[in-house]
């Protein structure tokens, strides 16, 4: 990369957004998407694999040779998962502080502290995401004034753009919502792009905005929130599964989350004793940090059928939340791991009139469930009697704390219902 390359880095917006609608028509079968595919890794290995540190002698063999890694691995050595050189040192320094290394970009994934991930692009793979992202979300090319409300995390996405028929502009939900919603509402947007607790909030605090188009992202998008903000907005919220680790997935505009063949390779990993999957990802369009065969830590459950709107892209029955979040219960076996969507069906199915919960392992044995004053007792009750009979039926001994609160804070931290917080 040099420096004419980033001042032509928008360019790659328009070829992003072009490449995208155009493969939108072309990919037509899984046949299509899989030799798509192919001949991109090909290249990838040869062109930007093999200058990678971890990759330079691996890349030359065959695609299923490569290890299958994960955020642990990265960070434990991060200048050997890219090609810029830059140390995981370097970019905690430039994260805090200018946000570049370089040329080269510096951002973080939102996480508990020590379990944080750090990323590197450059200029030109930020268009590049942009071009995707609207190719897929707008389709054809109209006005459209569109609000992303994200937690950035990093300085990349500060400036607003304005690219002839599309205004966008970045909110940094780390400013907090309160602050951001009257800027919102000013900017008018008919296209917003937001975490499912922030559109819930702009719908429940009465932010004056009309969307034609609500994409909820970043977060697991529950059937709770989703009613909640249609209702809202009178509109259909359509998903957009994105990770620090890029754009993964974008639903059509019958509301089935498509994963993004196109751009991203996706290898899924069974998990035990359950029906959901653990996506493992080679993001064939970066170039400056390699992302191979690369473990994430959500759980899927793929849809059982193609989508009556005809693209081959796999489709996404529900993502069900992430998988260090699936709770670890004591049986007579040994251990039993519950993922979150049977726990939280236990407590939302227990009773109509729970529309939010909390619900967090605090311990080997202790869980705790988090109710509204607002709602009836008989509905705790029942929520409780849900789960201890969810335990039973697993054979697992868990000790079940009720607790209450007014109202839950919408904060700048990623919203999970259901959350492991012991170690081990
Ligand atoms: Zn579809």
């Amino acid at each position: 990369m040099s420096a004419l390359a980033d001042r032509l880095a928008p360019w790659r917006f328009v070829a992003a957004y072009l490449r995208t609608r155009w493969l939108a028509r072309r990919l037509r079968t899984r046949d299509d998407v899989m030799a798509w595919q192919s001949g991109r890794l090909a290249s990838w290995q040869r062109r930007v694999l093999a200058r990678v540190p971890f990759y330079r002698e691996r890349a030359k063999g065959p695609f299923e040779s490569l290890p299958v890694t994960d955020k642990a691995m990265v960070m434990a050595d991060f200048a050997a998962f890219n090609g810029a050189g830059v140390s995981a040192a370097a970019g905690w320094t430039a994260f805090t502080g200018s946000g570049r290394v370089g040329r080269y970009i510096v951002g973080a994934s939102t996480g508990t502290s020590g379990n944080r991930g750090l990323f590197v692009i450059s200029e030109a793979e930020r268009w590049e995401w942009l071009g995707v992202i609207v190719a897929k979300t707008l389709g054809r090319l109209a006005r459209a004034r569109v609000a992303l409300i994200l937690p950035l995390n990093t300085r990349l996405y500060e400036a607003a753009g304005r690219s002839g028929l599309i205004a966008l502009r970045f909110f940094d939900l780390n400013r907090g919502l309160a602050d951001i919603a009257g800027e919102v509402a000013a900017f008018g947007p008919d296209t917003v792009i937001a975490p499912p607790r922030v559109l819930r909030y702009l719908v429940e605090a009465g932010v004056a905005i009309r969307p034609r188009r609500v994409f909820s992202g970043a977060e697991v998008l529950d059937p709770l929130d989703r009613e909640v903000i249609e209702t809202g907005f009178g509109v259909t919220v359509r998903e957009i599964y994105m990770a620090t680790e890029g754009l993964l997935g974008v639903a059509c505009a019958r509301g089935t989350l498509h994963l993004c063949e196109d751009v991203v390779k996706f290898e899924f990993e069974p998990v035990a004793d359950s029906d959901l999957v653990v996506p493992i990802i080679t993001d064939f369009t970066r170039s400056t940090q390699a992302m191979a065969r690369y473990r994430m830590n959500d759980l899927l459950r793929l849809a059982a059928s193609p989508c009556a709107c005809g693209s081959p892209l796999r489709a996404v029955a529900a993502i069900e939340g992430r998988r260090d979040d699936a709770m670890t219960l004591c049986g007579p076996g040994g251990e039993v791991v519950v993922t979150p969507d049977v726990l939280r069906n236990a407590v939302v199915d227990a009773d109509r009139r729970i529309d939010d919960f909390r619900l967090v392992q605090t311990g080997p044995k202790q869980i705790e469930l988090t109710l509204r004053d607002a709602l009836p007792e008989e509905a705790a009750a029942a929520a409780a009697a849900a789960l201890a009979r969810l335990f039973a039926r697993l054979g697992v001994t868990a000790e079940l704390r009720l607790s209450r609160v007014s109202g839950f804070t919408v904060s700048a931290r990623k919203l999970r219902r259901v959350e492991r917080r012991v170690q081990g």
